[in-house]
């Protein structure tokens, strides 16, 4: 007999990182919840839905709604767990009542289970449980989880302690998820999807709230949700209380590129962000300045938050998550928040990178030219650093004079020196202290891929073709799990070891050439590798890099042939814009080839991540 359906629909779904590279990402998938199992599975337009989940009933210990303040990215903003085995899936629903719905159903599909008797509310996230600040991932929960969610049944948690103390929160939204009538003459009334100020929640299970009439009682909190608010107070690039010239003087002190804050605008109920630039303006405007862009709402139901149009977020904190990685219509991405704070600490920033990354120049000894790159020679070299005496050979990139940001890549090298990966080339360290710069990288034996592919013509195995598919893939879901955009992916960029291991190099650097014709969309610039979306708004995302993996996976199937040969920049954008695709390359199977055909959906929601590309391309070769 088949188990009866108990509830179908479409929701989202976050990874769930069981795997250092999957990335934490949001994926829709279609839930159904049966007497058995609750499964999910991927709907392809014009094909069978792929199975991606499966989880026996029985394996469930815990099912809840998540109570958070943090921005969700996706499109469905109300969020459940299903804690199993020793796993936390996490669902997000359209809506309040889809996800009542859920939860409902599954707490009694799984009553009888053996549950836990602890949950936590809140995600874990920056290492560290939100609702508890425990560190484990699996620390006992925080909060007593009751198992069954019917209203009239449900136990109530036990009453508060009369001797407890206020905190001081700062103001906190809280909307009812349902109605609740008072059991104690200190509680007040719950009205269904009515809004609440929170007065103290040091309470694990009964939190004090105002209503809209200014009534104060306490009230159980698995009744009530965080709304998702403009709460700004928390986040370090807010300036409540700063006028715009003051903005101005902190920003110029700071005399960094894309150094911004936000602050209230002489406009009550207003936001500005002001952004610091050294680029000279198209009018003939001063420089450096500073510009400052009101954050706008849409007007409708739905209120909607934008610097530029067509770059519309549901709250400000993700509006300027999304500037913070993406210029899109300002004049430069949101790149080191200021606050009144923190700008000393700012200024400290470099000696602290001077300490850790400047390696000695005289640990190096230079030897002979391996080519010629953007910023300047590539030199081979050996390091031998004082500390472990161990010899490294290493490529040392020269950097000429005006070639690079260089003030800015210094602060960037810091982050770029963390990022670590098998298949990434690790970069060891920076010499500053001289010109020219060096920028000191792990030396790979077999040169650059794109060179690799073409003397080795004929003879690469379909085996090797798809490793080196799948080795570029794992580096990219590991800089996609980081947040990390590559911006220059292609096969030119990547690298061939000694053992024939295909390694990524290169990330990030496009951000610091000076170079007019790379970086004005001309000559340079590489629209043969980019996506509709940078090519039109130099908007950067994990799913421009994915368009440009599929140009990649095209070079090592064609070995190491020029994509669009004979075509220029101007009429490859051209074809893109009528829909056109590059053509299968005679070695590429039709399974390699519907990758790539994926990676460039026009859409870049519609592309997949480098996870599930991994994912794809470890089944062909059948890992
Ligand atoms: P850029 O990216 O700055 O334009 P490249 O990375 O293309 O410069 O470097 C130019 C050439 O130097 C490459 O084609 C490659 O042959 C060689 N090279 C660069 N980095 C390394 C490295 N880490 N190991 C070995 N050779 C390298």
């Amino acid at each position: 007999m088949y188990p009866r359906v108990i509830l179908k629909g479409t929701l989202y779904k976050k990874s769930q990182q069981k795997r250092r590279t999957s990335p934490c990402n949001y994926k829709e998938r279609y839930f159904v919840l049966n007497t058995q199992s609750l499964t999910y599975s991927e709907r392809r337009p014009g094909k069978k839905p792929a199975e991606k989940g499966c989880i026996e009933l029985s394996r469930i210990k815990c099912v809840e709604i998540v109570r958070s303040d943090v921005p969700i990215p996706c499109e469905y903003k109300y969020p459940f767990q299903v804690f199993y085995d020793n796993y936390y899936l996490y669902i997000f629903a359209p809506d309040n009542d889809c996800r009542l719905k859920w939860v409902r159903a599954l707490k009694e599909e799984t009553k009888n289970n053996s549950l836990i008797l602890n949950y936590h509310p809140d995600f874990f996230g920056e290492g560290r449980w939100r609702c508890c600040h425990m560190t484990e991932k699996l620390a006992p929960g925080c909060s007593e989880y009751y198992p069954s969610e019917c209203a009239s049944k449900k136990p109530l948690p036990p009453t508060p302690d009369p001797q407890r103390r206020f905190s001081d929160p700062p103001e906190r939204i809280v909307v009812a998820l349902k109605n609740f009538t008072p059991q104690e003459d200190t509680d007040i009334p719950l009205h269904k999807d009515e809004e609440y100020i929170v007065i103290d929640c040091s309470e694990t299970n009964w939190w004090t709230v105002r209503d809209k009439d200014g009534n104060v009682g306490t009230v159980p909190c698995i009744y009530i949700a965080e709304k998702p608010t403009n709460n700004l107070e928390k986040f370090e690039w807010y300036n409540k209380d700063i006028t715009r010239t003051q903005a101005e003087e902190l920003l110029k002190k700071v005399d960094k590129e894309g150094a911004f804050m936000v602050r209230n605008s002489r406009e009550a109920g207003v936001y500005t962000v002001s952004v610091f630039t050294k680029a000279p303006g198209s009018n003939g405007e001063k420089y450096p300045r500073v510009k400052h862009y009101k954050i706008r709402e849409t007007e409708g139901e739905v209120v909607q938050y934008y610097l530029a149009e067509n770059y519309l977020k549901s709250t400000i904190p993700e509006l300027i998550h999304y500037h913070q990685h993406n210029a899109a219509g300002l004049i430069t991405r949101l790149r080191y928040c200021v606050s009144k704070g923190n700008s000393p600490k700012i200024e400290e920033l470099e000696p602290e990178l001077s300490e850790q990354w400047e390696l000695n120049a005289e640990e190096l000894s230079l030897g002979g030219e391996l080519g010629s790159g953007q910023f300047g020679l590539v030199l081979e070299g050996t390091w031998c650093n004082s500390e472990d005496k161990v010899e490294k050979k290493v490529a040392v990139k020269t950097v000429r004079e005006g070639a690079m940001s260089d003030e800015e890549f210094k602060d960037e090298a810091k982050v770029m020196m963390k990022l670590s990966h098998p298949k990434l080339v690790r970069l060891y360290g920076v010499c500053t202290q001289q010109s020219p710069m060096y920028l000191v990288f792990e030396f790979l034996e077999n040169g650059c891929l794109t060179d690799y592919l073409r003397s080795k013509r004929g003879r690469v195995s379909q085996e090797a073709l798809l490793g080196m598919c799948i080795d570029v893939s794992e580096a990219m879901a590991y800089l996609e799990s980081s947040n990390f955009i590559h911006r220059d992916l292609a096969a030119r960029n990547c690298l061939v070891s000694k053992d024939l291991v295909v390694k990524v190099s290169d990330f990030g650097m496009t951000r610091f050439v000076l170079d007019d014709q790379y970086t004005s969309y001309t000559t340079k610039f590489p629209v043969k590798w980019s996506s509709p979306e940078v090519i039109r708004y130099s908007r950067f995302s994990s799913k421009s890099d994915v368009w440009s993996f599929g140009v990649l996976m095209w070079e090592v199937y064609s070995e190491g042939r020029l994509p669009y040969e004979c075509r220029t920049n101007g009429e490859v954008v051209e074809s893109l814009n009528a829909g056109l695709r590059l053509l299968q390359p005679r070695l590429c199977p039709e399974t390699v080839y519907q990758l790539m055909q994926w990676c460039w959906k026009e859409k870049p929601e519609d592309r997949p991540s480098f996870a599930l590309l991994l994912h794809e391309l470890a089944f062909l070769a059948d890992l």
